[in-house]
C-alpha cells in the first residue's frame, strides 16, 4: 500500500541531506565531498543493493539511488550502506536507497534532465497478457524516462527472460528518444560488466547458466544527438 510511505510532493521537498550527509553536511565548517551535488543515477528496483554498491567507486562524485518497492529490502540496503560506510570510512557516501513506487513516484523526486544513468537489472516479467501493463519498461514510462534522463544519458536493461528481454528491447527500438548503443560504445562502458554479476539476482541466474538479454540505450534530443 502505498500510503504506508512518505513521498514528497515536488523534488524541491526531498530531503536528500539525510540520504548523503557528506555531501550535505549540518555542520558549516565541514567542506561537503562535491559542491552541488545531485542524483544522477538510479537503480529502479535495485533489490538488495549489489549494483549500488559496485558503482559507487566507479562514480564517487555522482550521488545515486536505488528505489524499492519492499519495505523490508529497502531497509535491508540503507542498514547495508551504512554498515559500509562505517567499515570503510570515506566510501558508500555517495549511494542511498528510498523505499518507492519507481513507476509512480519518479516526478516527486527528481527534475527534467536530471538523471545520467537509470538502471533496470532483472525487473519482474509479470507474464500474463493482462499485466503486460505492470511492466517497468513500458512506451508510456519510457517517455517519462526520457523526461528524466539528460540527452547523452543512458538506459540500461538486462533479464534473464527472453520474452520480457524482447519487449524491453522492442519498446526502447521504437521510441523516438531513445538509440541502441554501438558494441564499441558497450565495450568501453564500465557499468556493462556490472549488469549482469553485481546484483543479487543477476548472481542466481549466473550460477544457473541463464541466458542474460541485455539492452542499452542512449537517450538522444528529437532531432538526434
Ligand atoms: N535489480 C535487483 C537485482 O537484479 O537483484 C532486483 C530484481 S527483482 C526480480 C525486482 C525488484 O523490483 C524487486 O525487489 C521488487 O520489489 C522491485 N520492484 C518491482 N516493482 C517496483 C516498483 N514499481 N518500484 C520500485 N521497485 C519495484
Amino acid at each position: 500500500n502505498d500510503c504506508q510511505f512518505p513521498v514528497p510532493v515536488s523534488p524541491v521537498e526531498q530531503d536528500w541531506a539525510e540520504h548523503f550527509p557528506a555531501f550535505f553536511p549540518s555542520d558549516p565548517s565541514v567542506a561537503p565531498l562535491a559542491d552541488d551535488a545531485k542524483v544522477r543515477m538510479v537503480d529502479v528496483g535495485c533489490g538488495f543493493g549489489g549494483l549500488l554498491m559496485q558503482l559507487s567507486p566507479l562514480f564517487p562524485k555522482d550521488l545515486m539511488v536505488g528505489m524499492e518497492l519492499r519495505d523490508k529490502v529497502s531497509e535491508y540496503v540503507k542498514e547495508r550502506i551504512l554498515a559500509s560506510r562505517k567499515n570503510h570510512p570515506g566510501e558508500f557516501e555517495n549511494v542511498s536507497c528510498l523505499r518507492t513506487n519507481a513507476m509512480k513516484y519518479l516526478p516527486n523526486y527528481f527534475e527534467k534532465g536530471q538523471l545520467t544513468k537509470l538502471f533496470f537489472l532483472f525487473p519482474d516479467p509479470h507474464f500474463k497478457a493482462a499485466n503486460h501493463r505492470r511492466r517497468i519498461v513500458t512506451r508510456t514510462l519510457l517517455a517519462e524516462y526520457a523526461h528524466f534522463l539528460q540527452v547523452g544519458g543512458t538506459l540500461y536493461t538486462v533479464t534473464d527472460v527472453p520474452e520480457l528481454g524482447d519487449w524491453m528491447s522492442e519498446a526502447c527500438d521504437n521510441h523516438p528518444l531513445f538509440e541502441r548503443l554501438t558494441q564499441e560504445e558497450l565495450d568501453v562502458d564500465p557499468c556493462i560488466p556490472l549488469l549482469t554479476t553485481a546484483t543479487e539476482e543477476g548472481q542466481k541466474v549466473a550460477r544457473n547458466e541463464g541466458v542474460r538479454c541485455m539492452n542499452v540505450f542512449r537517450r538522444i534530443s528529437p532531432e538526434g544527438l
